[in-house]
């Protein structure tokens, strides 16, 4: 199909060209007992992946003392922010149904965003096959035996390759080194300077690029395909990345039930999520949907520069398009964003369980960082203010709430999660400029 057949076909796709900001709400999606057997994945592999995190608490509270306090296990706060909504709908002149709430994966610790659930989840899971094979370590075994000088010789003698726009590599790049590996991050020319020093200073090999992150990834990919010794993670494609971000879904539901908020129903849960290659949001997803069933609702949010998952969806040739292909450059602010073209698994895995998809300028992300500060003094990067537009969205959108079922009733029990998904470690100097971008 040539550009002129896709917007015959697709009228949305002039506006992703024209760079205007659109939602999709999907009138194609499924319920999860229909669109599950599509993710090749179940909730065993979830389980699975719960129970490695537990395994590797003990050693995470070792290496990295600030996860001490939760005994190892990497998982942030959720926080009401109701200054904010205020501030929303004022900005929107729409009121948002229900209350609404921030999930703080931006202040996880080790690397301060959403990749350090799924990044450090497949570094250990390669650490644990590697030293299990060698007869080193049994899962029976306390795992703070990996943090010693023995391991750490151990794992020497292996290395980790991975491309990135920055944040998959902090987060690989940190936990790589820490326990032993020899790495090397292949950073896109979007990748702020900071993030590259502060690896260089854990003892990363940071090997920067010209071009985005597709083209990082290739580089990453063909360096380790020389070197039998070094193990390639592919953010595009990992089934274990995916699953490292799922088991946010079980431990979300947890801090509900702790905090006594209700998902049924009569009370839907809307949660909004960042999009980048997809893998992040689409793990999430994914165990949000194993842990809330058909109650909750995922909607991905993108950069109007970079929108390939709305566009890989909406027309269906998932990554056999590119933003690039349509003339939309890929040029955003918006670190962990910058993606032309989305994961072909995880756009093809989850299609049916996806509500929709919004997409906003860079500006707009600018604006509400500086909103979120001035309200609720949180401090984000400009991605993960994506899908903060999206509450006052659903609440106006009279379509999708009917062919939902969401009745005035429903509506006004909702929850609205915003998934905030890096910002905790960026420096002060750099948070100032970002701050002085905001106009509103
Ligand atoms: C990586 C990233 C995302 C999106 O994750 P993907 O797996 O690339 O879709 C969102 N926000 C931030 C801050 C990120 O670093």
């Amino acid at each position: 199909m040539n550009a002129e057949q896709l917007i015959t076909n697709f009228p949305l796709v002039t506006k992703l060209i024209k760079l205007e900001e659109v939602s999709w709400f999907n009138p194609n999606i499924t319920t999860l007992d229909v669109a599950l057997p599509y993710v090749g994945l179940t909730s065993l592999d979830v389980a699975d992946a719960s129970a490695r995190l537990q395994r590797f608490a003990p050693y995470l509270s070792l290496a990295f003392p600030e996860t001490a306090v939760t005994k190892g296990i990497i998982e942030s706060e959720i926080e009401t922010i109701p200054a904010m909504k205020s501030a929303l709908e004022s900005r929107y002149n729409q009121e948002i149904t229900g209350q609404l709430l921030l999930k703080k994966d931006s202040h996880l610790p080790i690397s301060g965003s959403i990749k350090a659930r799924g990044g450090i989840y497949e570094v250990l899971t390669h650490a644990e096959k590697l030293a299990i094979a060698a007869g080193m370590l049994t899962t029976a075994d306390n795992y703070q035996k990996l943090f010693s000088e023995e391991m750490r010789q151990f794992f020497s003698q292996f290395s980790i390759a991975v491309g990135s726009t920055g944040n998959l590599g902090m987060s690989i790049g940190i936990m790589s080194a820490k326990i032993g590996f020899k790495v090397s991050v292949h950073m896109s020319a979007d990748a702020r300077q900071w993030k590259k020093d502060k690896l260089r200073s854990h003892g990363v090999i940071v090997h920067e690029y010209e071009q985005d992150y597709g083209v990082a990834v290739e580089q990453g990919r063909k360096a380790a395909e020389s070197d039998p010794s070094c193990f390639f993670i592919d953010d595009e494609n990992s089934r274990t990345l995916f699953l490292g971000y799922s088991v946010a879904g079980e431990r979300l539901k947890a801090q509900f039930a702790g905090a006594d908020i209700k998902v049924d129903a009569e009370h839907p849960l809307f949660v909004y999520l960042p999009c980048g290659v997809g893998g992040g949001p689409g793990g999430v997803a994914f165990g949000l949907k194993l842990a809330f069933g058909d109650n909750v609702h995922c909607i991905f949010a993108e950069p109007t520069h970079s929108p390939c998952m709305l566009l890989g969806v909406h027309t269906g040739l998932h990554d056999n398009i590119a933003v690039q292909d349509l003339g939309i450059d890929n040029i955003t602010a918006a670190d962990g964003l910058a993606v032309g073209r989305a994961s072909g698994f995880v756009g093809r895995a989850m299609e049916r369980m996806l509500d929709g998809y919004i997409t906003l300028h860079d500006q707009h992300m600018y604006d509400l960082l500086g909103l979120l500060d001035n309200t609720q003094g949180i401090r984000l990067e400009p991605s993960a203010l994506a899908g903060m537009p999206g509450p006052a969205q659903v609440s106006a959108d009279t379509a999708y709430q009917a062919r939902m079922g969401f009745t005035a009733d429903r509506m006004a029990n909702a929850t609205h999660l915003v998934w905030a998904t890096g910002g905790g470690m960026v420096p002060e100097a750099e948070m100032a400029k970002y701050l002085a971008r905001a106009t509103a």
